[in-house]
């Protein structure tokens, strides 16, 4: 493992995070007197239709209640949203003239939260800001509150949308979007079904490994990824197994919001850029799109940082004791592969309809997050890319 006192190991880091996070089961209690704190009263909620259906906003809405505060409800975020959606909630905010954002539910419900924050208080339309350091004013505050344990969303500076127009995943990036307050609470998280548990989880896992192995890790990122890694390696199993593990899901929600912390200063790579193709034309899920690219990625990554991915394979609990580096990088892959399986993910893209004919879309697709090839610790070009998506093809 890379020692932290190390000095030429890193370069210059920056790290940031939102300004309170509350942990811990049933933390959302507190949400209220966070409210108060703000010197707001008049919250906007910001969720989507399966967490309305989950009856936690009577909860949130009684508890508003009890301190004589009303609040606004939207509804209607879907997964992987588009950008009109941010659009149309932040005409809503302003209309209504709220004047706190709350994002209650997945990492799509705590991104178009984050959109809505800047969109209420800046012109235009939210791609107009996609990019980096691009909002010129700070949004209207924010509260965000996950209830899955994956994105780490409520911790991160940046949001993503769906560009409508060329099927493209676009990035907000601004210190604008940490939220005042982040509230994490596993017990919310108690109700996933198995397919967003193990979807999530993996979501959780990749941005874990990519920020620990990128050539932008530094101490903070390394410190926080690679114990969310063991914390996956320790509690995704348990955490699927048994929906109401409360040891388990907190472990989970650990590992998300630190692993969100970790990759915020330093980084994401190639399993991101080759995975959001897929989400855009394949709709696979965020997380599951993740799933299915993290071994391929691993095995095409691994030369370039084969310590790196050894201290991963270790903290993942895979026996390494008399292995080369090389071969502890594959026993990672097999662990990766393994669980994958008992998670109930297959990993051969023709499982999810695509094709042969496909591949160079996709490689269009990924070749537009190019900027994700920056910290990635092999260079990737275009051949490599094609190369990678044949192999997930068929399998390895
Ligand atoms: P999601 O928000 O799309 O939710 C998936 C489904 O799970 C929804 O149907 C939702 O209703 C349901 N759900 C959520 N919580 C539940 C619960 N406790 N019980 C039952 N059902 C529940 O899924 P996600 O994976 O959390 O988020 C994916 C989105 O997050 C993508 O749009 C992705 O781009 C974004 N993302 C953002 C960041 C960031 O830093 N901003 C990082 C990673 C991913």
């Amino acid at each position: 493992m890379m020692k932290y006192g190390e000095a030429t190991a890193y370069k210059i880091c920056n790290f940031l995070s939102p300004n309170k996070i509350i942990f811990g089961v049933n933390a959302v209690n507190q949400i209220a007197k966070e409210i108060r704190n703000l010197g707001r009263k008049n919250p906007l909620v910001v969720t989507d239709p399966g967490v309305v259906e989950l009856g936690l906003l009577k909860d949130l809405e009684e508890m508003l209640k009890a301190d004589k505060m009303d609040m606004g409800l939207y509804g209607k975020v879907v997964p992987e949203p588009p950008s009109r959606i941010v659009d149309e909630c932040a005409q809503l905010a302003r209309d209504k003239s709220y004047d706190l954002i709350i994002g209650i539910g997945g990492g799509s419900s705590l991104d178009i939260a984050k959109g809505v924050s800047i969109m209420a208080t800046n012109d235009g339309n939210v791609l107009d800001y996609a990019g980096t350091d691009m909002v010129p004013r700070a949004g209207l505050p924010m509260i965000l509150i996950p209830t899955t344990a994956g994105t780490g969303s409520e911790v991160t500076r940046v949001f993503v949308v769906t560009d409508e127009k060329d099927h493209s995943k676009k990035t907000v990036f601004s210190n604008y979007v940490l939220p005042d307050v982040a509230i994490v609470d596993p017990a919310l998280t108690q109700s996933m079904p198995l397919t967003v548990t193990a979807d999530t989880g993996i979501d959780a896992l990749v941005h874990a490994i990519e920020s620990y192995v990128s050539a932008n890790a530094n101490p903070f990122s390394d410190i926080l990824a690679i114990e969310a890694v063991r914390l996956v390696g320790e509690n995704l199993y348990p955490a699927y197994a048994k929906a109401s593990n409360m040891n388990a899901r907190t472990g989970m929600s650990l590992a998300a919001t630190l692993a969100g912390m970790a990759f915020t200063s330093g980084g994401l790579g190639a399993v991101h850029a080759l995975a959001y193709p897929l989400g855009t034309l394949f709709h696979l899920s965020h997380g599951r799109s993740m799933a299915v690219m993290l071994p391929y990625i691993i095995d095409y990554n691994r030369i370039g940082n084969l310590e790196k991915y050894g201290d991963v394979a270790e903290a993942m609990g895979v026996v390494t004791d008399g292995l080369s580096k090389y071969e502890v990088s594959e026993a990672l892959i097999d662990a990766v592969y393994r669980l994958l399986e008992i998670l109930n993910i297959p990993v051969e893209l023709k499982d999810y309809g695509v094709e042969e004919k496909d591949i160079p879309d996709l490689t269009a697709g990924a070749m537009k997050q190019a900027r994700l090839f920056v910290p990635n610790p092999r260079d990737l070009r275009e051949a490599d890319i094609e190369g990678i998506y044949r192999k997930a093809l068929q399998g390895a």
